[in-house]
Formats: C-alpha cells, structure tokens, sequence
C-alpha cells in the first residue's frame, strides 16, 4: 500500500464494521478497470463539468475484491462529500455496467504520488519490483497519478474565490496563467499574510489546469515537501530522478517558498531546477509570505530570479470582502445566517480569511446542534472567546495613543480642529481601528474624538478601508498599529 500513498483513513462504506485488510484486496481486472473506466466518464455527462472537475475527477481505482470495489480520493473531506452525495449513484451506475460489484468503498489515499515512484518513472524502464500489484492504475491520460505531488482541496477553486480589491491583482495573474496559450510571465509570483488566499488560488489554478490542459504535467507541493524530498535523495545518492523528474514537469507550483530561507542546498537545487524550467518556457508558479526581495536566508540571485516575472500581492481583506466572503460561504453551506450577522462578523474577524471561515462555521455548526436560529446575540456568544481576544482591554485612548505615537503627532490632535493633512490623516486612523478593534458605536467614537459627528467617523473609516486597498505602505502602517494593539 506504501507505494500508492498513506491510507490515512479506511472508507466509510456502506459495509459497516468490515475493515478492510490489504491483503483481501488485488488489483482489478481488466474488466472492472473498464467498467470503471466507463463510469468515470459517464459521471462527468451525468453530473456536469463543474462537478466533475470539483469532486469526481480525482477518483482514483484502487481494487476490488468480494464484491467491493474501492476507489480514493486525496482528502477526508472529498471523501465525506462523495459519500453524502455521489456515492449511491456511483454504485448503481458501477452495478449496471458490472453486475459483480456491490459495494463502493471510498479510501482516503494523501499523496496520491509520492515523489518516489514519480522519479521511478522517469527512469529508464525497469521492471516493477514491487511485486504487490497495486499501482494506481493509469486509467486514461486525465487521471495519470503523477500530475500531482500533493492533494489538492476540491474547495479551493475559481468558483470558490472571492475576487475584492486586496487580491484582484494576484488572481488575475492567476487566470491569465490558466487562460494564456504560451506562459505569459515566470514566474508568477504571489503573496500575502497568513490566511488570505495564497494556497486557494494555487489550487485553483492546478484545478483548471487539470481540467483544461490534462496533457500537462502539473506539480504542486509546498516547499517544505520540495526540500524534504530533496534531502531524502541525497541521502538515497538519488539526485538525479529528483532533477530529472522536476524537470521534466511543465508546470510547476511551490507554495510558502519562505521555508527555503537558510536551506543553502536545497535553494541551490531549486535554482538549478528553476533555470532549467524557464529556459524550457515551462510556467512556475510560487507563493511566499513576502516579496521576492524580502525573503530571509534566501540567496540574493535567486531572490532576483524570483521576480523576473510577475509579481502579484494580496493584500489584508477589506471589509467589503470579508462581508463578500461571508455570503458565498453563507451561499455554500445553505444556512441561514442574517445579515446583520455576516455584517458584524465582517467588522470583528479581521486577522484572515481563515479565521473569518472558521467564525462562520463555529455560529453554523452551534446554531444546527443547539436547534437554535442564529441571531447577533448567539454570535456574541458563541463567539465570546474569539470577539474577546480581540476587543479586550483595547480602549479608544489607547489607540489614540498608539496612532499619535506611531505618526509622530501631538495625542491632542486627535481631539483638535485642525485639517491639515499630517494629523487628519493619522486621526482618522485612530477613528477606523477604534471602530474595528473596540465595540463602541459610531457617535460614541465621534464624542471620543473631540465630539465628532457619526458621519465624520463613518467617513473616515470608508476612506482608511479605500486608503487600505490603494496603498501598500499605508495598509502596512495600519497592520503595524492593530498589532502593537492586539499582540
Ligand atoms: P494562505 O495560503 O494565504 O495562508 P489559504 O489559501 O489557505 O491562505 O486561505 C485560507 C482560507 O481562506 C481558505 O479556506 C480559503 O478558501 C479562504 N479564502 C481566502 N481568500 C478567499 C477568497 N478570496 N474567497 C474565498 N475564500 C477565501
Ligand atoms: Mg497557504
């Protein structure tokens, strides 16, 4: 089983309580590969293309043995969905075409490659020493096993995606990337914080690559895996099927490049690796925490290289995408949730995405067990421990203070007339973070800044948001106040 991947998890199959053993199991004959193989394809006009590509694509044959036939997928959650959702369908079409098969188990199988056998198979043939007899089978030029290095998230998609200002750039990058007939920059180059999207619009684009280009040879893997695997071949004294095969992809995608800093070897061979690609016009695509030319540890020629490409920021969310994050997910798992609640999420979950996600979730999950309809107040509650960590001990003055101090002005500014440009500005920061980072209303924020109207506040918090999404630096100032104030 080794060969094939981790089984992490053994299927939840309409058989219950038999575990499945590997030694039950042999390689399907080939008639069940057709059966399935005829399957696989009907799926894909039974169900469309959208859910085909999301969910059915990846399913991979993996035996069949009394009766069972077994199929993988690369995540639990895949797994979870197909079961609820596709599976008895599948069995009744597999039942058709083979009267043999009564059982459909689906196996969770991560790595569906592991970077071994895919250097094993660029080597020069050799015979299949194995000798268990189960390879992923190759059913047809679509499903070929080897595209991949790490399993993709059916969520993170360009359906998924939510496109607002603070990541417009990157994922029109990305399209191009996917849409472009010859590779229209190399590489591309993404980033942003923790949490907004980076690894979403990876996969989106190794999705509709495999969808729109399946000639192609598509690798995807973080670089922790890139250098991990390159480590195990120098030790094996195996640096060649590891040179070879990387290149021999033609598009190759490494997520969080920072964790090359200081990794002098494997920067090296990723140098060497990534020359060689552009020179083949082979697409590369890489995503890091920073810019090219703020990485740390990581050597200054292959930082330049880095950015000979595009490019492409994403910088932290507003809270028009927040709220537009929100209501897709709202949209996604069909809940109820009011308005008003996306709206207050949308102002208090501010680090990232995920956080944002995981909030949504949490009033989900609570709302579904408890019986209960969500409501602001349940939110407040559920979510007391999050919303504290953020409003806690955090004052208006406080922030008053730390923005004066920050922008080098008097902490009577804040409460002044004055209009000038050098203090309005700063003040209407302290304005935003105190209706992001403190539960005060809006007139009652205006009091605290020299008995301002409502709408001088609302505006100043629209015009810091704006500021936010145009200006890198300005945005970056802001993030570097909101975290002395909330770390
Ligand atoms: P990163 O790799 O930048 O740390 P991820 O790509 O893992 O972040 O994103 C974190 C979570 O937020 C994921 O569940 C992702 O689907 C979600 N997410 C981020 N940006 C968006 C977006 N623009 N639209 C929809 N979901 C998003
Ligand atoms: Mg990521």
């Amino acid at each position: 089983m080794s060969e094939v991947g981790n089984v992490n998890a053994s299927g939840m199959s309409s058989n219950k309580g038999k575990t499945k053993k590997a030694a039950d199991s042999f390689a399907p004959g080939a008639d069940i590969l057709k059966s399935w193989n005829d399957v696989h394809k009907a799926l894909r006009s039974e169900f469309g293309e959208t859910v085909f590509r999301s969910w059915l694509k990846p399913l991979t044959l993996q035996a069949c043995y009394h009766g069972t036939l077994e199929v993988s997928v690369p995540t639990r959650f895949m797994r979870d969905w197909i079961q609820t959702h596709y599976a008895k369908r599948i069995l009744e079409m597999c039942g058709q075409k083979n009267p043999e098969i009564k059982r459909l188990e689906i196996v969770v199988v991560q790595n569906m490659v592991s970077l071994e056998e895919a250097a094993e198979k660029t080597k020069p043939a050799k015979s299949n020493q194995n000798g268990k007899g189960h390879e992923a089978p190759v059913l047809d030029g679509q499903t070929d096993p080897f595209e991949l290095a790490s399993p993709l998230d059916a969520r993170f998609t360009f359906d998924s995606f939510v496109v607002g200002k603070p990541n417009a750039l990157a994922h029109a990058a990305a399209r191009r990337v996917v849409e472009s007939a010859i590779v229209p920059f190399n590489p591309l180059f993404i980033y942003g914080g923790v949490g907004l999207g980076k690894t979403h619009l990876m996969h989106a684009i190794a999705w509709e690559l495999r969808a729109k280009k399946p000639e192609k040879k598509v690798m995807y893997l973080s670089a922790e895996k890139f250098m991990y695997q390159f480590v195990k071949a120098l030790r094996s004294n195996d640096t060649m099927a590891f040179k070879e095969f990387f290149r021999s992809v033609d598009v190759l995608m490494i997520d969080d490049i920072q964790f090359i800093g200081g990794k002098e070897s494997t920067q090296e061979e990723f140098f060497h690796t990534f020359n060689a690609l552009v020179d083949q016009n082979k697409q590369i695509i890489i995503s890091g925490d920073r810019a090219p030319g703020d990485l740390a540890g990581v050597d200054e020629r292959l930082r330049s290289r880095l950015s000979w490409g595009l490019v492409a920021d994403i910088q932290p969310s507003t809270y028009e995408l927040r709220l537009g994050i929100l209501k897709a997910k709202r949209d996604q798992l069909q809940a109820k949730v009011p308005e008003s609640v996306l709206e207050f999420l949308a102002l208090k979950v501010i680090s990232n995405i995920r956080e944002l996600e995981g909030a949504l979730n949490r009033i989900v999950a609570h709302a579904d067990v408890a019986q209960q309809e969500i409501t602001l107040e349940t939110t407040q509650d559920v979510l007391s421990d999050l919303l504290r960590s953020h409003d806690r001990r955090i004052t208006i003055d406080e922030i008053q203070r730390k923005v004066a101090e920050h922008y080098n002005i008097k902490l009577g500014d804040m409460h002044s007339a004055r209009r000038a440009r050098n203090v309005a500005r700063p003040r209407q920061v302290a304005m935003f973070l105190s209706k992001q980072l403190t539960a005060r209303s809006l007139p009652e924020i205006g009091r605290k800044f020299g008995g301002r109207d409502h709408t001088t506040v609302m505006h100043a918090v629209r015009k810091v948001e704006e500021l936010v999404g145009e200006d890198p630096s300005f945005a970056q100032d802001v993030e570097v106040i909101r975290r002395a104030l909330t770390g």
